[in-house]
């Protein structure tokens, strides 16, 4: 069964980013990049079931400008077999990107497609459950434990207030969250082996797919500034104000 594993470069999580002085976005230049944390456990997971001989093959995939190439590296060094870079410097929406993976999902046939839940640039939570419906395949989002048996996948999800156990027909979609495992470390030997292994460059066009934004930022900007706090001389104070100036109890 071939596994195929939708990356996203994204500014890395260690990044305190700045909105641009016109509101149009968040400066990208000079930042640091990195591979959206839910798709290295999305990786992890397809390499583990990969080394338990369930998988027989990892595919990593990325859409966007020729540096994606650097995070598709960094997933065949954690165990990915081969890699996709479908090549563009258009601007993505969850929906294109969606269509650029069903294409690849129809020319490849994978058995699985693990994505990350959510990109921490977009937080959009939408790639994933679009792709299942262009796709018309189930769909198992949020999994914190995914075991696979008999054409079936057995996801845990995590909901509010708990965990809810579903089982999919395979192929299918799943998307994964925090606690579905804790990727490895990257070790030297395998980023020089990474560099040896197949990585293709494709473009939208020639995957039939023309990218077309659906909608417009029209402004970002900065969170409020927190105000400074204050010093209260004791408990019964601090219980007064609670009560008569925030009216929080
Ligand atoms: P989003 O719907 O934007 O929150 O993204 C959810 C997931 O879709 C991510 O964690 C990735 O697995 C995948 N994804 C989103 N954008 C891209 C992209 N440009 N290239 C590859 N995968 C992507």
């Amino acid at each position: 069964m071939k596994v195929l594993v939708p990356v996203k470069r994204v500014v890395d999580y260690n990044v305190k980013v700045r909105v641009k002085s016109d509101n149009t976005g968040v400066d990208i230049a000079n930042v640091k990049m990195s591979m959206n944390p839910f798709d290295e456990i999305a990786v992890e997971e397809a390499v583990r079931l990969k080394e338990k001989g369930v998988a027989t093959e990892v595919i990593a995939v990325s859409c966007g400008v020729a540096q994606c190439q650097e995070i598709l590296r960094t997933a065949l060094a954690i165990g990915a077999d081969r890699a996709i870079l479908v090549e563009t410097t258009e601007e993505l929406q969850p929906l294109s990107v969606a269509k650029l993976l069903k294409a690849l999902v129809d020319k490849e046939q994978p058995g699985l497609v693990i994505l990350g839940k959510q990109a921490i640039d977009d937080d959009a939570n939408q790639t994933g459950q679009m792709l299942a419906g262009l796709c018309d395949l189930p769909q198992a989002t949020f999994a914190s434990k995914v075991e696979i048996a008999a054409g079936e996948a057995r996801v845990t999800r995590e909901v509010d207030g708990g965990l809810e156990t579903v089982s999919v027909s395979l192929p299918a979609i799943i998307t994964a969250d925090l606690r579905l495992n804790e990727p490895r470390y990257v070790t030297l030997p395998n980023i020089m082996k990474a560099k040896k292994k197949q990585l293709d460059t494709v473009k939208p066009a020639d995957l039939g797919v023309e990218i077309k934004p659906h909608l417009k930022t029209l402004k970002v900007t900065e969170p409020p500034k927190r105000s400074a706090g204050i010093k209260v001389p004791d408990v019964a104070t601090l219980v007064a104000k609670l009560k008569n100036e925030a009216k929080v109890i």
